[in-house]
């Protein structure tokens, strides 16, 4: 990595971090993710090197493969949020910490199965929502989130985190900060979820994911720049 890219790196990281702890309540700052898809795992070095921990990939293959380039930097945190696919969901299991994207009944079994086989007890899940109930994405609609969450607390398996969200794309952050209707919903249902926490978030909608009282900020873009 040239300097200056890495100076940029850190100017951005930097910025993100002050605006979390500007935004947040104090000592109840958000954890931030750091969505590493289609970035070098030298900038995943760098971001390392400035005391970023949590990272999250959403592709199996590239998963595996920062993975294996990262070993020499102990203490990462690695979170799955990628669309599942049952074949990969062992392998999942044993190389990621948690898996934020869990939608239905169906995974809830194949994780708690895969749990049990890797002796990864109990394995942290977050259940993800639907938001807008749209076919061309993935997680559970809203109405039957409390179905889901009943399920999935019967799992000795699985250490039941809370809720993650992908936001309708037109949810962006702007000069008038009203929390929206869905946002209030998603929190209080992830208070009846497990650890009760709320991974909301991204590059474009940050502030009003704080506000809304988010957990888990999951931050691409504006940390690493556009992705290739
Ligand atoms: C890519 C991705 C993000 C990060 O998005 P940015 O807009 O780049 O911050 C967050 N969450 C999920 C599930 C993603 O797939």
């Amino acid at each position: 990595m040239q300097q200056q890219e890495k100076q940029s790196l850190s100017q951005r990281y930097q910025k993100i971090r002050e605006l979390l702890d500007q935004l947040a309540v104090p000592n109840q700052a958000p954890q931030l993710l750091v969505v590493s898809k289609g970035h070098s795992p030298d900038k995943l070095r760098h971001l390392y090197t400035l005391g970023q921990r949590h990272f999250a990939e959403n592709y199996a293959q590239e998963f595996w493969e920062k993975k294996q380039a990262l070993l020499d930097c102990p203490g990462i945190i690695w979170s799955f949020i990628g669309h599942l696919q049952s074949n990969k969901i062992k392998k999942i299991v044993e190389q990621a910490d948690e898996i934020q994207t869990v939608g239905s009944q169906r995974y809830l079994e194949l994780i708690a199965k895969a749990a049990r086989e890797c002796q990864r007890l109990p394995y942290p899940v977050w259940l993800e929502c639907n938001a807008e109930g749209e076919s061309n994405k993935h997680g559970c609609p809203l109405s039957e989130l409390p179905q889901l969450i009943a399920h999935a607390s019967t799992l000795p398996e699985l250490r039941l985190m809370g809720l993650m969200c992908i936001p309708p794309q037109d949810y962006q952050d702007s000069e008038e900060q009203a929390v929206p209707a869905l946002y209030q919903e998603l929190r209080r249902l992830a208070d009846t979820c497990g650890e009760a926490r709320l991974s909301l978030g991204m590059s474009g909608d940050l502030r009003l994911a704080i506000a809304a009282g988010s957990n888990c900020l999951r931050i691409g873009t504006a940390i690493l720049g556009a992705r290739s």
